[in-house]
């Protein structure tokens, strides 16, 4: 007779997890069940945690009110978890503001627990913490990466203003590991940046094109 394994329940899945670790608090501005829509993995399904906090400052930043972290709720791990596990997400985006903040261990332990791969996506700017699955390193001007940062960099994603950024990001690229994924993004309110960028990556075609593809689908 052939017998199927029940699946998990979230409460199982939880249960995996010690209550110091689901007790663990951090500003949030946003979570939610997303696509990816830029990088390497864009048009994959993701939850995203966007944290509350950012101490970088850039002129263009789509998210300013993310900035201050005291203006945005302190959620639990726990609370976190139980909304995540009513998805059928595998991937978790930790994006924000500025995610090194904010110690990332107990969150992505949990992440991990729950059988989850844990991206980030950060300046690089603040100390490294967590245990994650994919780094994304996305350098700026305002406040650089610190070198500790480049080791563990999986792919490289500068947004493009004007021409000298496309020699800014040569040299972010330079500190990489050679298996980094190189990507250059538009920055969306910079057009005249798309000709730099194609012809850039028909020169370098190590390069490669990220484009925020949920505005073009609007999809949030
Ligand atoms: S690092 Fe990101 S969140 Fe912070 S100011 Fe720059 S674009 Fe905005």
């Amino acid at each position: 007779m052939i017998t199927e394994n029940a699946p998990e329940t979230a409460a199982t899945k939880l249960s995996r997890v010690d209550e110091p670790t689901l007790n663990t608090e951090y500003a949030v501005m946003e979570h939610f069940y997303t696509i990816q829509g830029e990088g390497a993995h864009t048009g994959s399904a993701a939850y995203f945690i966007r944290l509350a906090g950012c101490d970088v400052g850039c002129s263009w930043c789509d998210v300013k009110e993310s900035w201050d972290a005291d203006s945005h709720p302190r959620l639990t791990v726990r609370r976190m978890l139980e909304a995540l596990l009513e998805t059928p997400a595998s991937i978790v985006v930790i994006t924000g503001g500025e995610p090194l903040l904010q110690d990332l261990d107990a969150l992505t332990r949990a992440l991990q627990l729950v059988g989850k791969q844990v991206h980030i996506e950060t300046s690089g700017s603040s100390h490294l913490s967590g245990s994650l699955d994919w780094v994304t390193l996305s350098p700026k001007r305002f406040k650089p990466p610190i070198e500790e940062i480049y080791p563990y960099v999986d792919e490289l994603k500068v947004v493009v203003l004007r021409k000298k950024d496309l020699q800014w990001a040569v040299e972010h690229a330079a500190k990489c590991p050679s298996r980094t994924q190189l990507l250059l993004q538009p920055e969306w309110d910079s057009p005249n940046a798309i000709p730099l960028i194609v012809d850039f990556v028909k020169e370098h075609p190590e390069w490669s094109i990220s484009l925020q593809t949920h505005k073009y689908l609007g999809v949030p």
